[in-house]
């Protein structure tokens, strides 16, 4: 599989969108209003709207005609049974409860699986996924490789899961306070860094080893797919679709926002193979979400979703769609940019602390960049380091991550070749003028996942 030829976008535009712009002194005063939190601008505001990877695709004409066929029942709606057939079949999983998105499996699942006091070992963390672990009474340690948490270290694989820190987390705990391992692919706060099938197959071994079980964070494994393809020794010749099928055959369960890989706008859902832990979640969905055979959704959500997970697994797709990210972070590598290397599959990742290395950590050099980068062009960027990190429950201090940095995100099937060179063009403007960036003080600390809702003034 692999390519010989340049890729392409596989696909044509039928329908536009026109996009705004505005003057610096404009964004400038949009961004005093939004209290320098990219999150709180108005998406009128934004010309290239880099925020987020996350229900930003754009669909297809299939799915689009796939929403006119919503079975809108309140109870076995037609689409619940396709969803569920397109999840037995690209990803092997048994059961499926809908969600309206990714963090309402994840809260279903932490809900029933864990116990006050339990450990939830992961490969780094994610914001949601951490957060419902607490607030179920558990405590996530970070088991990822070292290599990870080095923004150059261009090792191919720093989603993998370090064996010796999972050993020590069971030395120390016991095997029964462990009531899952969480194994995300790709791996969204490392850079959208893949992990290996040789490592994955290894974690495995040592759940079997303990009697425990692998949840699979299975957001980007598509793209995971591919980087397995092109990177891991025996893949060259396995179609995505086969590579997805193996990964999953790998773990017991999984989360899952549809709004990223899976090409929707809005929906998610939980999977497993345990017919009584599928009990315990179609009971509980109930509660949150909705009737287990819409958990949230429309009819029509779920179709539109049936129809994307199989797009987001042919070739040319994931191709195009990791080719596109994959040349913005060579524009930006070759102009002497620091990025987090490799460059990964959704995104983008600057590194705020070698790009503004006179900016304190607790000055917050990444939400400030990403301030600075929307000022300069109206592309919308957001912060992920000690701001998206939040503040250790048991001591109300800051965390602070090693990784501190600005994630330029790539919607799937919206913006050319053309909007990548713009964006390039800004972040080279921002780092030539980047001596006046002073850093930024918070004014409004809300509880929860502090990141979206923050407001900041600048140092002056
Ligand atoms: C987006 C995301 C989630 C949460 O999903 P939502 O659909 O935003 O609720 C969980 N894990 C990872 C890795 C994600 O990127």
């Amino acid at each position: 599989m692999k390519a010989t030829r340049s890729w392409a976008e596989p696909y044509k535009i039928k329908m536009v969108e026109p996009l705004f712009m505005s003057t610096q002194e404009q964004r400038e005063g949009y961004l005093k209003e939004a209290g320098y939190n990219t999150f709180l601008l108005r998406s009128k505001q934004v010309y290239i709207d880099l925020l987020t990877d996350s229900g930003t695709s754009a669909m297809s004409d299939r799915q689009w005609a796939g929403m006119m066929m919503g079975d809108e029942a309140y109870a076995g709606s037609e689409n619940f049974y396709h969803m569920e057939d397109a999840v037995r079949r690209y990803y092997g999983y048994k059961h499926v409860i809908p969600t309206h998105q990714g963090r309402g499996a994840e809260h279903i699942l932490s809900q029933i699986l864990i116990n006050k006091g339990d450990v939830v070992p992961g490969n780094m963390y994610f914001t949601t996924t951490r957060l419902h672990q607490e607030l179920a009474g558990g405590k996530f340690v970070d088991v990822i490789i070292d290599e990870a948490h080095d923004p150059v270290s261009e090792y191919k694989f720093k989603g993998n899961c370090d064996i010796q820190k999972l050993q020590r987390v069971v030395d120390t705990y016991g095997a029964e306070r462990v009531p899952y391992i969480c194994m995300a692919t790709t791996v969204n706060m490392a850079g959208g860094q893949p992990i290996s099938m040789e490592n994955l197959k290894t974690v495995r071994a040592f759940a079997d080893k303990y009697g425990i079980m692998i949840v699979h964070d299975m957001t980007r494994v598509a793209e995971n797919a591919f980087m397995i393809q092109q990177h891991e020794a025996g893949y060259s010749d396995r179609s995505i679709a086969e590579i997805v099928l193996e990964i999953c055959s790998l773990t017991d369960a999984a989360t899952m926002s549809a709004k990223k890989d899976a090409l929707v706008n809005i929906g998610g859902f939980l999977a497993m193979n345990d017919p009584e832990l599928y009990q315990k979640a179609s009971n509980m969905v109930v509660v949150y979400e909705g009737l287990h055979t819409y958990g949230g959704l429309a009819g029509r959500d779920m179709e539109a979703l049936a129809i994307g997970i199989g797009e987001s697994v042919q070739q040319e797709h994931i191709r195009a769609r990791i080719g596109q990210v994959q040349h913005l972070g060579q524009m930006l590598r070759e102009a002497g940019i620091p990025l987090v290397l490799p460059i990964g599959t959704h995104g983008v990742f600057i590194d705020a602390k070698r790009f503004l290395p006179h900016v304190p950590q607790d000055a917050f050099p990444a939400q400030a960049l990403a301030a600075e980068i929307y000022a300069d062009s109206g592309v919308r960027t957001m912060e992920r380091g000690i701001v998206s990190a939040g503040r250790n429950l048991e001591t109300g201090a800051h965390n602070f991550p090693e990784l501190e940095l600005v994630r330029l995100t790539i919607p799937r099937r919206v913006y050319t070749q053309a909007h990548m060179e713009v964006v390039a063009e800004s972040v080279v403007s921002v780092f030539e003028a980047r001596d006046k960036i002073r850093g930024l003080k918070m004014i409004y600390e809300p509880t929860y996942l502090r990141f979206f809702q923050a407001r900041f003034e600048p140092i002056q």
